[in-house]
């Protein structure tokens, strides 16, 4: 990839000079580890329908199809790994003083790859938690049906938000927060759509960030950003982040 080639000057400046660095990632990022995205033609939403098996009307009408529909998720956690994409964002981490990583992913990829400040703004897949009282649960589970939770009768439910549930707002605050303050922000494998994840690369924008943007299909987000890189993120993560390297290397010995 010739990135040079399509970043502008001052693109390729604040990428040299930048302290603070923030990215957010959607499913595409995780596309390549084989992981279905949701909105795509071949992605989850497409073969079953939303409100059936991510939400609480959906849980509480039908628990055992959505428990299962989560384990099944899982066990093909079990069978995936990082990609190129995944470990490039992990590498980039060392290069910035300051870097977070957002993700609306639930698969804990990032964390296997090696990244440390992550904020997940939808929660994640390995946890589960009382659908009534809130407890954690950390007991043996099965793939058929949801346990109960020990202190409270309710049923147990996987730690990932749904339609119709708000963010975790500690996490969303803080997510704000770098947004604000980010000199660049790197937009990789999201939609888009699902606000108010969506509004971060705005609130950055708008706070003066040099917006990137890493999806090989147009977005919402296209029309504003300082720079698009149409090509998969396995693919222009690593060059990217080479590229970083490579600019921040020469820099220091100037
Ligand atoms: P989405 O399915 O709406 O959009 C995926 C985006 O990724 C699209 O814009 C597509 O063009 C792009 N894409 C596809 N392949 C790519 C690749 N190889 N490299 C770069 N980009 C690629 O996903 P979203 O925007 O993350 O939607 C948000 C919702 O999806 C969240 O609620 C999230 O929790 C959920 N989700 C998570 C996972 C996961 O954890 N891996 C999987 C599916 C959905
Ligand atoms: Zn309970």
């Amino acid at each position: 990839m010739e990135l040079k080639q399509i970043l502008s000057s001052s693109v390729l400046a604040r990428l040299t000079l930048s302290q603070r660095v923030a990215v957010l990632t959607g499913a595409g990022v995780s596309a390549e580890s084989g992981v279905a995205t949701f909105r795509d033609p071949n992605g989850l939403w497409s073969r079953f329908r939303p409100e059936e098996l991510a939400s609480m009307d959906g849980f509480l009408s039908n628990p055992e199809r959505v428990w299962q529909w989560y384990q099944h998720r899982r066990h093909v956690l079990d069978h995936v790994e990082p990609n190129p994409a995944h470990r490039a964002l992990a590498q980039l981490e060392a290069l910035v003083p300051e870097f977070t990583l957002i993700t609306q992913n639930v698969d804990r990829l990032h964390q296997r790859a090696g990244s440390r400040n992550v904020l997940e703004l939808h929660g994640n897949l390995e946890e589960n938690h009382c659908s009534r009282c809130g407890a954690p649960y950390e007991d043996e589970i099965n793939d058929d049906q949801p346990p109960r939770c020990p202190a409270c009768g309710g049923l147990i439910r996987p730690s990932v938000v749904w339609f119709g549930e708000l963010l975790p707002a500690d996490v969303l605050l803080h997510a704000e927060r770098v947004a604000r303050c980010a000199e660049v922000f790197l937009v990789v494998g999201t939609s888009a759509e699902v606000y108010p994840a969506a509004a971060l690369p705005r609130i950055a924008w708008e706070s003066g960030a040099t917006l990137i943007e890493v999806n090989p299909s147009p977005t919402p987000l296209s029309e504003i950003a300082h720079a698009t890189i149409r090509e998969k993120a396995g693919i222009a993560l690593p060059a990217l982040v080479q590229l970083i390297a490579q600019l921040r290397t020469t820099d220091g010995m100037e």
